[in-house]
């Protein structure tokens, strides 16, 4: 469904951000990124977004060449994108307006874009605060506006930013459950984050370092790869809790259970 062909990309002021690199994402995935500061994750999210082009190589969204602009208005269509401050991505001045913004543009009739604003209030909780001004609202309820925002498009695939980075934890929590309820629905979902305890149900998760995929693999092989610590990644807490239950002797109940 999106394919990135031998994709580079440096800004212009000539940093290298992504180097000669290969990804094929199949409709439905759940996709975990992860990877140090600076190592390409968010010029991955642009490219794969349509919202930067590569400079050699090639993306392809569901068919098109994100390098030719006649092809832009579909692939926007297709694919959403939630940055990591919701506040820089609103633009109406209630909830109902902000969510309502992004049907216009793509010139839904007036009826399909009620329909799109009020699906995408469902989808998220939102519904009570369709006439508040989401400047208003907590940090987790504007992170919902801004997904609500997306999702009023109706994207076959969504791309998450480090969108629980800036929230309290149980905040963080509620989003992540809106976004694996969409995934159960069927839609594409790619997530970056810095929290590998998001990733336990992703269906492949990726590691970038310095502009390339460094690993790939399920939740279970990544998490249990050693070089995740060389590359200064966390495991997440509860594994790194069996592995020390371990070594003082503790039996494992889900590896008692995975053994013949
Ligand atoms: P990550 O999301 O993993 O932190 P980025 O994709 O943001 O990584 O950055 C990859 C590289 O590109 C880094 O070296 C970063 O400093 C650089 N970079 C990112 N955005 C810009 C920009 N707007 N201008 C110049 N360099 C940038």
């Amino acid at each position: 469904m999106i394919r990135l062909e031998k994709v580079s990309y440096s800004y212009p002021d000539g940093t290298p951000a992504l180097k000669n690199l290969n990804l094929v994402i199949k409709k439905g995935e759940f996709i975990g990124v992860i990877g140090k500061n600076g190592s390409g994750k968010s010029t991955l999210a642009l490219q794969l977004s349509g919202l930067l082009k590569p400079q050699a190589g090639k993306v392809m969204i569901r068919g098109m060449d994100t390098r030719d602009p006649s092809k832009l208005p579909e692939i926007r269509k297709f694919v959403g994108i939630v940055f990591q401050n919701p506040e820089t991505q609103f633009v109406g001045r209630t909830v109902e307006e902000d969510l309502a913004f992004g049907p216009e543009n793509l010139c839904f009739s007036p009826m399909e874009i009620r329909k799109c604003v009020d699906m995408a209030l469902a989808e998220t909780g939102l519904e009570k605060y369709r006439h508040r001004s989401p400047k208003t609202l907590s940090g987790g309820q504007g992170q919902c506006v801004a997904l609500a925002g997306v999702l009023a498009m109706r994207p076959e695939c969504l791309i998450f930013d480090e969108v629980t980075s800036m929230l309290d934890p149980e905040s963080g929590i509620s989003v992540l459950e809106i976004i694996k309820k969409l995934h159960g629905k069927g839609k594409t979902i790619i997530y970056i984050t810095h929290n590998l305890e998001e990733l336990h149900d992703a269906d492949r998760i990726i590691v970038m370092e310095k502009g390339k995929i460094m690993l790939e693999g399920e939740p279970e092989s990544i998490f249990s790869d050693i070089s995740l610590e060389a590359l200064g990644l966390d495991l997440p807490s509860l594994i790194e809790l069996a592995e020390t239950l371990k070594t003082h002797g503790v039996i494992i109940p889900w590896e008692k259970t995975a053994s013949p």
